[in-house]
């Protein structure tokens, strides 16, 4: 296949919504596969990155097409390629390439490739533009990139472990969350939903806390052990001096010191939330209590693989409302509110009737 031009779904500048647009992709090259797009996640960094929130730590380039939590069928594949054949269902996260050469990239690491191409907003080493990501029809992906997704599974409610599923999946691998341990999630959205259903597949006592009461009874259901309310000082006190790990999935401002004191003795929060701002944290309470507070990106592409294989053997998917592209405007408003249960999917073939 030649390079052409598909339909995608962007925004040309911070403040402007979301709209249809025509964005070139690459040709099929020999180690390439083509994609056709059957439904991407919405995670909360698509909104992050489409309103140049992040602007410090990576500016956004305008147009931008967010989405990285593609998953699809393959409609082309290079003369090259040996994973895959032309009909398989596969997933795209936020990686699309990367030097492929470096200790980390070795490692299987390539989370942490110094010269790593993001799905969406990296130079495109092809067309010398910016990548475009899965907000559109179609999308052309070294294979390297690209993972098997298990056929037993609900392909809308996979699109989002191709971020938000790895995100929580890795971290509370890396801190060996499993019996006998006691963990906690905070902010049940996309991330934090993901991190209940892992953390207890894992076999941990899980906590969730939310800003959200009405959230309770979806967390239990979910698998959570307890629910925290966490504007409640009392409900938080209780569990103070507790827990092994606290993963912190949150998009906003808020207190990090109310969970650190939450923490046992080398207990650990890891954020895998991304506010805008900078978090405050005061220094006593880590001191007292060798706690430590880390952070984790994405995963790798073998733990990536590992994550969806353990979704096929264990049933795993998010909770979805799957929408027409068209409403993407109004989802991320939605967002915001912190009103999703818990993902929100596009069904891409909404991009096609337009
Ligand atoms: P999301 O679905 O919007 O979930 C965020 C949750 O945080 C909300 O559901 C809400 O949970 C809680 N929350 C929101 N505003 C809050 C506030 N002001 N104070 C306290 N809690 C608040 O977002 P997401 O897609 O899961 O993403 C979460 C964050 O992770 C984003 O910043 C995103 O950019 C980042 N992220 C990081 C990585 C990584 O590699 N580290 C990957 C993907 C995403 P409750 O209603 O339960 O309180
Ligand atoms: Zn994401």
């Amino acid at each position: 296949m030649e390079a052409r031009n598909v339909k995608a779904f962007g925004a040309n500048a911070a403040d402007a919504p979301l709209k249809e647009l025509m964005i070139n992709r690459r040709g099929v090259g020999a180690e390439d596969v083509a994609i056709e797009i059957l439904y991407c996640g919405i995670c909360h960094s698509d909104l992050h990155y489409a309103r140049d929130e992040w602007h410090d730590a990576m500016p956004t380039v305008y147009p931008c097409v967010p989405g990285h939590e593609i998953v699809g069928r393959l409609t082309e594949v290079g003369s090259a390629v040996t994973k895959f054949k032309t009909g398989d269902l596969v997933g795209v996260g936020c990686l699309v390439d990367s030097d492929r050469t470096c200790p980390n990239c070795q490692a299987g690491l390539e989370q942490f490739c110094p010269n790593f191409t993001l799905t969406y907003g990296s130079p495109d080493k092809h067309t010398g533009g910016v990548t475009y990501g899965g907000y559109s029809e179609s999308v052309v992906v070294d294979e390297r990139f690209v993972l098997r997704v298990p056929e037993n599974l609900d392909p809308a409610g996979v699109a989002p472990l191709l971020c938000a599923g790895i995100t929580t999946y890795s971290p509370l691998r890396h801190w060996k969350v499993g019996p006998g341990k006691k963990v906690g999630i905070v902010g049940l959205g996309g991330l934090g939903h993901m991190g209940v259903k892992f953390a207890h597949a894992f076999g941990a006592h899980v906590v969730v806390f939310t800003t959200s009461p009405g959230k309770k009874d979806d967390a239990l259901r979910l698998g959570a052990d307890e629910v925290v309310v966490s504007t409640n000082p009392d409900e938080m006190q209780k569990h103070a001096g507790t827990f092994d790990f606290i993963l912190d999935a949150v998009s906003a401002e808020h207190d990090l010191n109310a969970y650190i004191n939450l923490l046992k003795i080398d207990g650990n929060l890891t954020m895998v939330g991304a506010p805008e701002k900078p978090l405050r944290i005061a220094v006593f309470p880590l001191l007292f209590g060798r706690r430590s507070v880390s952070g984790s990106p994405i995963g790798g592409l073998p733990e990536t693989q590992e994550m969806l294989d353990f979704c096929g053997e264990h049933g795993i998917t998010a909770d979805v409302e799957v929408i027409p592209v068209q409403q993407v405007n109004e989802a991320y408003e939605r967002l915001l509110k912190s009103d999703v249960k818990y993902r929100f999917t596009i069904d891409m073939s909404s991009l096609k009737a337009e």
